[in-house]
């Protein structure tokens, strides 16, 4: 891939003793040579349904996920790591960048716990530039830049954002990694993308080395229980975080459910989904709105709704009764009264309606 200019800083913001490590060695894997060298079973189990056999490791990286998974997201395929969700790729994240007691990274509240969770597990500190609740939980460009002390290393940045909805505007993206250079790396987690009237800013990895966009499988794609998510970086950003993934982090049945799931009928299915998806989150919207106990109910970019109650522990208490569980917000910093709803099945929205009522 075209390198825009000199990215020795990426060694240098990286963790020494990861860099130190060598990567796995890719055994040769070749399905036509018998296997003798890897101590496993030589028979499969009769109830084995996969193409590979389950009773073989699987190749310690996938590189034909990862191509295919390249061609999905439209990246060279040197810019893939794959693993078991991309909670996954946000622990590696952490665990190669930040040295335990000395490194932090940087998170924009209210938004997804699983970045200040990953830090705290590393012993990295967790320091927060909070979105502008007042602005529609607006990025604060300021705020960020203030926080961004030497000791970060990652800059978490969630769009859509979990749990409010909206978008970090691209430019705003944009002027971040202009401005972080050298000096931090952009983590853009896009786990809800394809339920966004907004391309990917992978497309723009080429151009920002110092970009790291996180996709996942779960969400649009259904596919929340096989583990599956994708950190798509700069080469170097890849290859030093394969250092700490363990080798054949991604069982065999993942591995062909995904490649499976990648055909295109399936992936036209998939498309077809979002679509219906999005009808029914507006229609659900509008009903919300409507409810006499909804104070508020946040514009959704994702497959969720973000709503503010009169009383949300009381909603909370009806949807309970009612045998239906939605989120409670309230424990983020300015949501308090708020919860947040997944969209659901026609039947499931319209059960909570009924609840809400
Ligand atoms: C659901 C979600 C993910 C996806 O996690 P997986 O481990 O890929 O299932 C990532 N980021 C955010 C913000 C999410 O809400």
């Amino acid at each position: 891939m075209n390198d825009r200019g000199d990215v020795g800083w990426i060694a240098g913001l990286a963790r020494p003793d990861i860099l130190a490590l060598a990567a796995c060695e890719q055994d040769e894997w070749d399905p036509t040579l018998a296997r003798l060298h890897a101590n496993e079973l030589p028979w499969r189990g009769a109830d084995d349904d996969t193409l590979a056999g389950l009773n073989r490791y699987p190749q310690p990286w996938s590189r034909e996920l990862e191509r295919r998974l390249a061609a999905l997201y439209q990246v060279p395929a040197d810019c893939v790591l794959a693993g078991r969700g991309s909670d996954d790729a946000i622990d590696l994240l952490v665990r190669g960048f930040c040295r335990a007691g000395q490194d932090a990274v940087l998170v924009c509240p209210p938004t997804f716990s699983m970045y200040a969770m990953a830090a705290r597990i590393q012993g990295a500190q967790v320091c927060a530039a909070p979105l502008r609740a007042q602005a529609g939980f607006a990025l604060d460009r300021a705020a960020v830049l203030h926080a961004c002390t030497p000791a970060v290393k990652l800059l978490f940045l969630c769009s859509p954002n979990n749990p409010t909805g909206n978008l970090v505007p691209e430019a705003d993206l944009l002027f971040l990694a202009e401005a972080l250079i050298g000096r931090a790396l952009i983590v853009v987690d896009e786990a809800y993308v394809e339920f966004a009237a907004r391309a990917s800013i992978a497309r723009l990895l080429t151009r920002y080395p110092q970009l790291v966009v996180l996709r996942t499988l779960s969400k649009a794609f259904g596919l929340a229980g096989t583990r599956c998510g994708v950190l798509l970086a700069h080469p170097r950003i890849v290859a030093l975080l394969r250092n700490v993934l363990p080798p054949y982090a991604i069982g065999q049945h993942t591995i062909e459910t995904v490649l499976r799931r990648l055909q295109p009928g399936p992936l036209a299915q998939a498309r077809t989904q979002v679509q219906r998806l999005l009808t029914a989150r507006a229609a659900l919207a509008r009903a919300l709105a409507a409810l006499p106990r909804v104070r508020a109910v946040y514009p959704s970019e994702a497959n969720f709704l973000l709503l503010r109650l009169a009383d949300a522990g009381a909603a909370l208490a009806l949807a309970r009764e009612h045998g239906l569980l939605v989120r409670d917000a309230r424990g983020f910093p300015g949501l308090s009264q708020c919860l947040r709803v997944t969209v659901g099945s026609a039947d499931d929205n319209s059960r909570l309606l009924a609840a809400w009522a």
